[in-house]
């Protein structure tokens, strides 16, 4: 409630000031929760379209038949209940075993790497993973971090021409935003804030999917219990521990409200 309080008194503090290139407020979908966003939706999804052709281009796709086609068929059916006909959908397959990640782009542009089936192990852990990352994409996320990232480096009206020119900030920015971190070499973690919210939201959507959202808990029970060693490079830019997997078990409830096999 209090960090709700906060961001909604930040945009009314933002759209004080005056500056009619603002895009300012906006809430948050399922959870309400109030978003200061200095970039409109266009503009992120423009971005997120040139970052994800930079990825592209960059790793090697994957051709394996029988991993796309399920990688396609749980996107599908997430992108049929996400509820956002704004967006041109597409789920890639990155051949890369030992990367254990994946991202959603605003715009609808999503990236599974083949390092994290061994975690997902079955269509429901799949599931969750991209209804997780889809859900970032939804609430805008990226778009949160790159106002801020971009606006302390610079300054309003530069930030307006960043994002106009497409520039390699502002797309760098988004790659940072989105957790698409092995193309940049860092990896910014998502805040606790919108890790909860992703889980809480992506949660929903594999159920209305037709996914046993259980089967979301048990996903991150087999990361944590690879972390010894090399952590999965997922859990660098989402943040688990048994809190977290205590919080999305408390979200199942609800989940099962949309449950249908
Ligand atoms: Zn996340």
């Amino acid at each position: 409630m209090k960090t709700r309080l906060k961001a909604t008194l930040l945009c009314l503090l933002v759209l004080g000031l005056g500056s009619a290139a603002l895009s300012g407020c906006a809430t948050a979908p399922y959870t309400g929760r109030s978003q200061l966003l200095l970039i409109s939706e266009g503009e992120e999804m423009s971005l997120g379209l040139k970052s994800y052709n930079e990825v592209l281009k960059k790793e090697k796709v994957s051709k394996d038949p029988q991993i796309n086609a399920m990688v396609k068929r749980v996107g599908t059916r997430i992108a049929a209940v996400a509820n956002k006909p704004e967006y041109s959908w597409e789920f890639t397959v990155i051949d890369n075993p030992k990367t254990a990640n994946a991202f959603a782009l605003p715009g609808g542009k999503v990236a599974v790497y083949t390092g994290i089936l061994p975690y997902t192990k079955n269509e429901a852990g799949l599931a969750f993973v991209m209804a997780h990352e889809v859900a970032h994409a939804l609430a805008r996320h990226g778009g949160e971090r790159v106002s801020q990232n971009l606006l302390l480096q610079l300054g309003q009206q530069g930030l307006n021409v960043a994002i106009a020119n497409k520039s390699p900030e502002a797309v760098q920015a988004v790659n940072l935003g989105y957790g698409v971190a092995s193309t940049v070499g860092v990896a910014l973690p998502f805040s606790r804030t919108q890790e909860y919210e992703a889980d809480h939201i992506g949660i929903i959507l594999m159920a209305k999917a037709g996914y046993d959202p259980q089967e979301a808990p048990a996903f991150f029970e087999r990361m944590l219990q690879t972390k010894q060693g090399s952590p999965p490079e997922f859990l660098s830019t989402h943040p688990a521990d048994q809190s977290r997997i205590r919080q999305l078990r408390s979200y199942i409830p609800e989940a099962m409200k949309y449950y249908r096999k």
